[in-house]
């Protein structure tokens, strides 16, 4: 083949200074056959066509005729892998590539021209087999010379600096090499049978390196598929296991769907059964919040040809066979987003929606009515998977028990439905100082209970020491009257309390508040064990003579 195009060329190139002009289709299809032929999955295409068509070039014409002839190839040999990559319906990195080719063209041509220049002189005009074999000892040179500087160089800048070289990345110079060599010896072994012999093996030879290259195309398409489907089932598992309520649900699925379909603005709406809706969304900056997305009318201007665009807008409704659940939107820049990768995000909607109707059916058997916060069953349920990821992690974990003060007084005074008012309002500032991730239920009557993760004492009394302060200035005007409203608060955290279950960081944080309560109520009081407390002031309460530390617990005397 690559005799085959040296003697294309060489009878093209005399051709038309003779008129005695070889068939130019036969250039032509040897040229893209080589270029197919050279097609290498990862990477270094310039060096493996520049390889094989380089050192003949190089024999025959000189240094900057084969520096154009490797030029052109090389841009034959990408287009046409563009076009099977686009007929397969992929045009991922298509734009990377580009810029990688171009900026590979002018090295490619400078070594090719500098390989030339070191190892051979000028083109020298010998039809006889002598001159020939003077060709392939100045090919050979070339060969040598242009794989040093330019494939050492390639293979240098590709190596992590301080690796040992392992044969696999080795590979591509010793393939180069290969190649070099082989155009040599066809070169001298076909020159002798004439154009006609070559034109068979000339399409013999187009046609197994289109399907070789075609066949290792669907190779990795297939296992790109396989990639993604373990991807995909992975985030529908993730989905589905991990997060009980909807915020997280939410903050899973943008993450999950920004693993499959790469998108600048999100928006998740979700229709409860009651027809309430509620929607979160995300920007390119930003994490998931509640509320809804305002894109730009279209994605930042780029570089080049497509350098303003329309968004891509990806709309999927979730529904069950009853009823519409939501619907997730995503806005994508299209020079950037895979289209076959939007497909994938239908193979795990399946998982989206169970686990959102997992979540409605939860949020319904486990929500306080009142407050609309999670009941004491969420606390239970979510209390010890907290704290085995704590021990897991190494990290703390803290339990804030809050209690309004004399609630039964309200009640008295202003009447159950002004009570009731109450547990509403302080519902509300306990949620406003949750953090995402914390759980926050109504333990029972007027008692809440806040799970803080990756929280220790400290941090959780300040929390409290918050809410605290936050219901004592709330303006609570139900009827037209200010009721002034107070809380207690008890704490407890672990690693500082040596506990074994997340049960007793809820028994030790309840006597907290008994003794917050004790001591004159609208306080916070951190247990530090042993029946002592510290206050927000720092000052330490309990007994006088404090009894021994708990040891922490060690597994061998
Ligand atoms: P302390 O400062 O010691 O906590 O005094 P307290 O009055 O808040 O505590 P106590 O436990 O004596 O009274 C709790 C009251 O809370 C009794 C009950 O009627 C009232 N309560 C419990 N659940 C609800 C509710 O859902 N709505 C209303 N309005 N009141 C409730
Ligand atoms: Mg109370
Ligand atoms: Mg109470």
């Amino acid at each position: 083949m690559l005799g085959l195009l040296a003697l294309a060329v060489d009878g093209f190139w005399h051709g038309v200074f003779t008129g005695d002009s070889p068939p130019i289709a036969l250039v032509a299809l040897s040229a893209l056959a080589l270029g197919v032929a050279m097609y290498r999955p990862r990477g270094w295409p310039s060096l493996a066509l520049a390889a094989g068509v380089v050192p003949l070039a190089i024999g025959l014409y000189g240094g900057v005729v084969a520096a154009l002839l490797a030029v052109v190839v090389l841009l034959a040999r990408q287009s046409v892998f563009w076009v099977i990559q686009r007929r397969e319906g992929r045009s991922e990195g298509s734009e990377k590539e580009a810029i990688e080719l171009v900026l590979s063209l002018g090295p490619l041509a400078l070594a090719v021209v500098a390989a030339s220049w070191v190892g051979l002189g000028p083109a020298v005009e010998t039809p006889e087999i002598g001159g020939l074999v003077s060709r392939f000892g100045r090919g050979t040179v070339a060969g040598g010379v242009y794989l040093l500087v330019f494939g050492g160089l390639s293979y240098a800048a590709r190596m992590p600096r301080g690796a040992r070289p392992r044969m696999r990345d080795l590979s591509p110079l010793l393939l180069d090499a290969l190649g070099w060599a082989l155009g040599l010896v066809s070169t001298l072994s076909l020159i002798q049978l004439g154009w006609f012999a070559g034109l068979a093996p000339a399409f013999g030879l187009a046609t197994l390196s289109i399907l070789a290259a075609r066949a290792d195309l669907s190779a990795r398409r297939e296992r790109r598929i396989a990639d993604r489907l373990r991807e995909v089932h992975l985030a529908g598992h993730r989905i589905i296991f991990r997060q009980p309520d909807l915020m997280a649900i939410a903050r899973q699925i943008h993450t999950e769907c920004n693993g499959v379909v790469g998108f600048s603005w999100f928006h998740f709406e979700l229709t409860a059964p009651d027809g309430s809706r509620k929607s979160w969304w995300a920007g390119p900056d930003t994490s998931v919040l509640e509320g809804k997305p305002e894109p730009p009318s279209e994605p930042p201007h780029g570089h080049g040809l497509r350098r303003r665009v329309s968004w891509k807008v990806v709309e999927r409704e979730l529904a069950t066979a009853e009823r519409a659940l939501g619907k997730i939107k995503l806005w994508c820049d299209p020079r950037t987003v895979d289209e076959g990768a939007v497909d994938w995000l239908d193979a795990f909607l399946p998982e989206v929606t169970s686990s959102i109707e997992r979540a409605f059916l939860n949020r319904e058997a486990r929500r306080d009515p009142l407050t609309d916060l999670g009941d004491r069953r969420v606390l239970e349920s979510r209390l010890e998977g907290a704290f085995a990821a704590c021990l897991d992690r190494g990290s703390s974990m803290a339990v804030i028990m809050a209690d309004l003060d004399r609630f039964k007084r309200i009640n008295d005074r202003h009447g159950h439905a002004v009570g009731d008012k109450a547990l509403i309002e302080v519902a509300r500032i306990l949620e406003k100082h949750q953090r995402e991730a914390d759980v926050c239920c109504r333990y029972g009557g007027e008692e809440f209970a806040l799970v803080l993760e990756d929280a220790d004492g400290e941090t959780a009394m300040a929390v409290a020491e918050r809410i605290r302060e936050a219901v004592e200035n709330a303006l609570f005007v139900p009827g037209g009257k200010k009721v002034p409203l107070r809380t207690s608060a008890g704490v407890a955290s672990f690693p500082e309390l040596h506990v074994k279950r997340a049960g007793e960081l809820v028994e030790l944080a309840d006597e907290a508040l008994y003794e917050a309560k004790r001591q004159g109520r609208n306080r916070c009081l951190l247990s530090l064990g042993q029946g002592r407390f510290r206050e927000a002031s720092g000052d330490v309460v309990g007994p006088e003579e404090p009894v021994a530390e708990l040891e922490p617990p060690t597994l061998f005397a």
